[in-house]
Formats: C-alpha cells, structure tokens, sequence
C-alpha cells in the first residue's frame, strides 16, 4: 500500500512506528476502531530498535523510589514472557558483589526481594565466591564476596514491534512506513480533522481526514504538540552499545555490574549470537532527524567499565563487531543527572490530538491503554479493550522434524503464522544459520516478501539483526542475499548496487567502530 491507495476516512491515525504506536495500532484495530499508523522512516527506526533489549522491572528504578513502575513492569515481563514465548525470553542474570563497593549485599538481597515479591515467584539466588566465579569466569577477584543471579527477561526490540503491527494488521489495522505526518489540520472549532501525509522518498502527499490523532513519536513528539506543561519537557538522552562475537564473553548467561564512575548498572547481555553490552546514558544535543552515533567518550566509558570488572578478558574495541545508539524519550523537570531523570510517560490532551511518550519499551501496553482512553471521548463509541493476550493469532503447536524445538519456538515467537510460510519449500540450506547468529537464512526471504521491505537496511538492520551482529554489517554475506530476495523484491540491478552501497555507507557511518582508536 501507498499513499495514493489511502482511504480519505479514518477514526484514528496514530503517528509513530515504535513500539508506542505499534501497541496503540494493535488495541485500537481490535477494538474496531478504522486506524491508521504512519511513520515516516521505516517501522522500530528510532528508539524501539536501539534499546537494551530487555523486558524488565528495573532494579535501578526500585532504588530509585519508583515502586509503581517497576512493579507494572514485572507484571508486564511476567505477561510477555508467557504470551510471547519465543519472543520474550526469560533472561538469568549475574552480578558481583564487592566488600569494598556499593550496592552491598544487603542492599542488593533486600532489592531482589522486593523484585520476587512483585512478581510471585522466588528467582534469585546468592552464590559465595567460588561458585560465582565458576558462573562467571574472569571476572575480578580482589575483594569479591561472590554474587548473586536473578531473573528477567530479553527480546529482539524492532521483532517485537514488527510482530505487533502484524497481529494488529491481521485485527484490520493499517500501518504504512515511510509516511511522514508533516501537518495535522483542524476545524473553525481547533479540533482535529485531518493530517497531511507525506511519502518520504517522492514527496506526494495527502490530506486524509480523522476523527483523532494520536502523537507517538517519543522524541520527536514536542515537534508534532509542544509540552502544555512549561516547566517539563523531553530532554533526549542517548544510549549506546558496543556489540561483540560470543566468543570475547566466555559466561553463558547475562552479566550486571555497577560503573565504578558513576555506579550506574551496565549489562553484558547474550543476544542473537553476540553480545550487547551497554549503555551509556548522556544528553544527545545533535538534531533528531539524523542518525544517532556512539561517541568517542561513550565508547571509554564502555571499555573502562569492562576493563575494571573483566580485567584479564583483555578486550579491546578492536574485538567489538559494531555499536548502535539510541535516543531516550525522556521528561525532564528539573534537569537531573541523566539516569536519575524519571522513565514514567505523560499523556496531553488537545481537542483530538493525544501525545504519548516516555515510557519504556517493556509497558508499551500500559501507554497504548493510556493514549486510547484519553482519545476516548473523541472516538465513536467502541467497546473497550480487553485483556486479550497480546498475540492472539498462535500458529498452534506444530512440530518440523528439520528443526530443533529451539528454533522453532524463535521462529513462531518472531513471526507469528508466519514461521510457517518459512518453513515452506526452503531452499538447500536455507534452513541453516547465518554463521555467528540465531537468524536462519530463510527468514531473510520471508521478511522481504511479506514485511514492507523498502531498504536493504530495513532487512539487515531490523526484519533480522545480522547487520548488528556479523562483521561489517554482514557485508561479506549480501552476494548470498541478493540471491536469496531477488525472486522477492521489485529491485533491479542498478536498485540493488544502489541499496548495497548506501547500506554498507550508513553500516560504516552510524555503527562501525572501526573508526575509533582502540
Ligand atoms: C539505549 C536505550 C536502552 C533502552 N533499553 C530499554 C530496555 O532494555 N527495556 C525497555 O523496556 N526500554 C528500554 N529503553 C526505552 C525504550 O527503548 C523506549 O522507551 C521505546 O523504544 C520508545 O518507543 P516509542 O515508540 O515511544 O519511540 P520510537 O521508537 O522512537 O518511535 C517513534 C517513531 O516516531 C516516528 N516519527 C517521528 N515523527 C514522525 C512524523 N512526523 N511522522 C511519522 N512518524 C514520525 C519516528 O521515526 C520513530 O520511529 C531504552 C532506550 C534506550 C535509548
């Protein structure tokens, strides 16, 4: 679908293809609303591809008073992991415990219970010295008392955004990328009547009318209604992470520790086949529109905090197999120390346009209630939503005696009904992996044809992650891609060259760190 095939009429058009808008695509279309998501990149483009990639309560949260919070998270983490399996995945956690730093302990055990009790179940554990070291191999031994694990669960951010725009496509939503809403247009009165659309790349535009609009841009969303609040508005940090092979972390499950400058948590995190480890937390003041980049003293903050807790690890950034960075939607009133900045979401209400933003990826479907409540009163009556699970179409149990129980699980997590169109006629080896991933060879086919594919960049950096996780971007496999899609896409071979060259720029300027020294 494109602009030009757009219906003039809709009930609701939701701006913003990250998770806030896909979760409000999803509710509204099952309540029966006629909706429509636009975005004017490409879906999860911004922040709900760049995240930590964890579904978690937040234990810094709890430290920091915001009880509320990290309970609605646990609950959520608890949901997902039980409706998106395959997906959502529970995520066992280690972290050292010191005598000579803080937290303690005490400190860190009283935590963890708190953590337990909000989420019913007993998931963590003490391990004395030896056995957290056998847990955790090279990590620094002086003054270690030993440490504990504890449980919480990760996903792949931009799938998880993907697979809920599709379940809301199959509820009879509508979502379309590269669309940008550059103007929403009201009556004599000031309601909400309209936006004017905009196909990002050949600059047609459309105005089609709407009874409401939700803003679901999280950084962006002051351009589209600034804050009706004068003493709060959002203050964009940005977070990076470098990304390494497996093989430079040699502990099989997730790691937390605390920066020895600031004592912010940093995570070492098993995903996909490599390794995230991350973030930074610094105020971004480079202009939204271009693509966010790790700096030069994120990347030394990065490498002295790994350095201090895995000293004879020896990693060097010349290990590191890319970075991404992401910016924050966050609300600032008082312009704290970035991590101490609150990451509760605010709702506006003005005459049928409703902005959203804050938040967290992990309760995107505690705002999606929020944002479609205050759009109520500007909506035809439709019963309110339920507490349906969140993908309802379940492919069912299936069996393929090609695949491991494993796979399969990631594949109907990842694609739904879906992962039985993958399975379908694969080509020789399709069913293999990608060297160095989790990601089968047959999915790329499967995102090209069936998931709006504009971009190479679109495919290798969010359909599938290979373009984060194998070296240069995946570059030496594009021949082998090329081959796989082609039957797929409309591309020529002057639109491939054009898409290869651009995506191996875009992978060198935003997320090789081959450029910084190590
Ligand atoms: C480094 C980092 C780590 C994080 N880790 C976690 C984590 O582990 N767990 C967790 O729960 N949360 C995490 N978060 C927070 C989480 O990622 C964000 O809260 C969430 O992704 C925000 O989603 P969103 O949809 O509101 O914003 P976005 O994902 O940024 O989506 C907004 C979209 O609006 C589009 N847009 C803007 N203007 C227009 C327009 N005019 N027309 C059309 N489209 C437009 C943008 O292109 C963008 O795609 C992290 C965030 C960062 C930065």
């Amino acid at each position: 679908m494109n602009i030009a095939d757009l219906q003039e009429n809709w009930d609701l058009i939701v701006i913003g293809g990250g998770i806030t808008g896909a979760g409000i695509l999803l509710e509204a279309s099952r309540m029966g609303l006629k909706v429509l998501l636009v975005e004017q990149n490409d879906f999860a483009s911004g922040t709900s591809s760049r995240s930590s990639k964890l579904v978690h309560g937040g234990l810094r949260y709890l430290k920091e008073g915001r009880l509320y919070l990290t309970y609605l998270s646990v609950r959520e983490r608890e949901r997902l992991i039980k409706e998106a399996q395959g997906l959502v995945e529970p995520l066992n956690f280690m972290t050292p415990v010191y005598s000579n730093r803080r937290p303690g302990r005490l400190s860190l055990e009283a935590g963890l219970r708190i953590y337990d009790l909000m989420s019913h179940r007993r998931d963590h554990k003490f391990y004395g010295q030896n056995e957290f070291s056998m847990r955790v191999p090279c990590v620094k031994q002086e003054n270690l008392q030993g440490g504990f694990r504890f449980r919480d669960a990760q996903v792949d951010d931009a799938r998880l955004v993907l697979r809920v725009i599709n379940e809301a496509l199959l509820s009879g939503g509508f979502a379309l990328n590269y669309a940008d809403a550059v103007e929403i247009s009201r009556n004599a009165r000031g309601d909400v009547a309209g936006v004017v659309i905009k196909e990002s790349e050949t600059g047609e535009t459309k105005q089609i009318l709407t009874r409401a609009v939700i803003n679901a841009t999280g950084s962006w969303a002051e351009k589209i209604h600034p804050s009706p609040d004068k003493s709060l508005h959002l203050r964009p940090l940005r977070g990076s992470h470098l990304v390494f092979p497996e093989w430079a972390f040699p502990f099989p499950e997730a790691v937390t520790f605390f920066h020895p400058f600031d004592r912010r948590p940093i995570f070492i995190i098993p995903w996909e086949g490599a390794v995230i480890y991350g973030t930074t937390d610094v105020d971004h003041e480079k202009d939204l529109s271009l693509e966010p980049v790790i700096s030069k003293a994120e990347i030394s903050y990065l490498m002295d905090g790994i350095n201090a807790f895995f000293p004879s690890l020896e990693i060097s950034l010349r290990d590191a197999l890319s970075s991404y960075a992401g910016v924050r939607p966050v609300l600032s009133r008082k312009q704290l120390a970035p991590s101490k900045e609150s990451r509760e979401h605010v709702v506006w209400i003005d005459k049928g346009l409703v902005t959203i933003t804050g938040g967290k990826l992990t309760t995107f479907r505690k705002l999606a209630a929020d944002a479609l409540k205050a759009a109520m009163p500007f909506l035809p009556s439709v019963k309110p939503a339920g507490h349906e699970p969140v993908f309802r179409q379940s492919p069912g149990v299936f069996t393929d005696d090609r695949l491991s129980p494993l796979l399969l699980r990631r594949l109907t997590g990842r694609y739904g009904e879906g992962a039985k169109e993958i399975l379908k006629n694969p080509g020789t080896d399709d069913l293999s992996y990608i060297p160095g991933t989790n990601t089968v060879w047959a999915e790329l086919r499967y995102a090209a044809k069936n998931e709006t594919v504009r971009h190479l960049e679109d495919l290798l950096l969010r359909r599938v992650r290979i373009g984060l996780i194998t070296p240069e971007g995946g570059k030496e496999h594009i021949g082998r891609i090329k081959t796989l899609c082609s039957p797929v896409l409309p591309w020529d071979e002057a639109k491939w060259d054009a898409e290869i060259n651009k995506y191996l720029e875009k992978w060198r300027r935003a997320h090789s760190v081959t450029c910084y020294p190590s």
